[in-house]
């Protein structure tokens, strides 16, 4: 392949760039998930500016965009009201000044009610921080040691919980037990001693866990809908099972909701699904584009945090920029009829590409929940981790990708990521996206 062109387009300037950049930044990026090795080869796109549903590249290619910042970008990019809340706050009113501000209480408030199981709530930076909070309070307030995850969930990448992330499912012990396998190297020995890794979507093996271990078990860490494995949703009445053998046991159960917060509807996926968790971790959504996150649920397990037990400290948490932004966000949110008409372009998308793909007789499907989804090319059905590990074909994922890159639709390279819906993507927006499919997929049938 010509080192110049990404997927046919002429990408030279990112090409000159990312080379530039790998002498100085290690790989030449500044997250995992935009490395090569996630599957941005031979290298990531440069960006140039993103407005509303489009982006637009350091070359002047322009794409409609379903990657959205991995999901913080709800609005799409440069969302009016919010970046201007923001500009205004840190130019009337400044940025940190480690002492409260009357607008994290109005945030809080807003916060609590639109989620029913949030009774306080505690604000900071980013995901992997919130859920660090989450697990140790849980741990503070159990008296116990363990923590349930599931294979193939992230939960941000602290030491804790970086763990069977991405396994390879041959060293990774039985289906019904694995073993935790760290994220790689460097990880401190010991800290497997007190995670119990999962298959997610097993109501019985989980029971049986509970059964065996429930005594010294913190708390079950779980995405409501799987968003890190592609996107998997969960079983009927798996949740409610969840829900159930938990508060029987007295372990606290934790939603990682940091991809399905404020996306799935003001409530989120527990909203959505009907289910309450004790303790809760928002972010991406919930700033608009702004690194603001969020922890909170039962006033008596957040009690431990108001009395200093539990310590949650950040010079950076509840800055002005955080705030300013999640306050706009949540009240832009909140505007009648959001998530309806977000769900409807979504929805026309997702039943658009299935119809795409089962038009041209590919073995593939989409799942997905409002604006989040994926497709898995597979003639299986995919409930969790190792399903996907073994049904999903990621050679026929990387050409439809590549096909939809050339034909002006981005999304991340990875099968194991999501396609991201906005607030500014519109009708036209799906139909050329499917039109682009249509043409892609008749390719691939080929
Ligand atoms: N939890 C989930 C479910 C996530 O998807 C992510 C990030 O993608 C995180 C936690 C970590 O969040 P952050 O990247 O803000 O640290």
């Amino acid at each position: 392949t010509d080192a110049r062109l990404v997927a046919g387009l002429d990408t030279a300037r990112s090409a000159d760039l990312f080379d530039a950049a790998c002498k100085l930044i290690p790989g030449g990026v500044n997250s995992t998930a935009r490395a090569t090795w996630s599957g941005w080869s031979p290298y990531p796109l440069f960006v140039e500016s993103g407005q509303g549903s489009r982006l637009r590249d350091v070359d002047g290619n322009e794409y409609i965009d379903y990657l959205l910042g991995l999901g913080p970008m709800i609005f799409g990019h440069r969302p009016a009201r919010v970046t201007q809340a923001v500009v205004d706050f840190i130019q009337s009113r400044g940025t940190v000044f480690a002492l409260p501000t009357a607008d994290e209480a109005r945030l809080a408030q807003k916060i609590i009610d639109a989620v029913p199981s949030v009774e306080q709530v505690r604000l900071c930076n980013t995901g992997t921080e919130a859920v660090l909070y989450a697990t140790r309070l849980a741990r503070a307030f159990t008296k116990r040691n363990k923590i349930i995850r599931f294979e193939g969930m992230y939960h941000g990448f602290s030491d804790g919980v970086y763990w069977s992330k991405h396994p390879s499912i041959d060293k990774a012990g039985p289906d019904d037990r694995p073993i935790p396998v760290p994220q790689g190297p460097g990880m401190p020995k010991g800290v497997e001693e007190n995670l119990i890794i999962l298959p997610w979507n097993d109501a019985q093996v989980l029971a049986d866990v509970i059964a065996r271990e429930g005594d010294s078990i913190a708390a079950v860490l779980t995405e409501p809908v799987m968003c890190n494995t592609g996107c998997i949703l969960p079983k009927p009445g798996y949740l409610e099972a969840m829900r159930e053998l938990t508060q029987k046991h007295g372990i606290v159960l934790i939603f990682d909701e940091v991809i399905t917060g404020f996306r799935l509807g003001l409530a989120g996926a527990q909203g959505r699904l009907g289910i309450r968790p004790d303790l809760s971790v928002f972010a991406k959504g919930i700033g608009g584009g702004f690194p603001v996150a969020a922890m909170g649920g039962r006033a008596d397990i957040m009690a431990l945090v108001a009395n200093g037990t539990v310590s949650m400290a950040g010079t950076y948490s509840a800055n002005g920029i955080a705030i300013s932004a999640a306050n706009a966000a949540l009240d832009e949110l909140a505007t009648p009829g959001l998530y309806a008409k977000l769900d409807a372009v979504s929805d026309e998308l997702r039943l658009g590409l299935a119809k795409v793909l089962r038009d041209a007789g590919l073995p593939a499907y989409v799942v997905g929940i409002g604006p989040l989804m994926q497709v898995w090319f597979a003639k299986e059905e995919i409930h969790n981790y190792r399903d996907a590990e073994r049904h999903a074909d990621q050679e026929i994922f990387r050409r439809w990708w590549q096909g939809m890159l050339s034909k002006g639709v981005l999304f991340h390279p990875g099968a194991y990521e999501n396609l991201f819906v906005s607030t500014a993507h519109t009708h036209a927006d799906v139909a050329a996206t499917l039109d682009a499919a249509r043409h892609v997929a008749a390719d691939l049938a080929r």
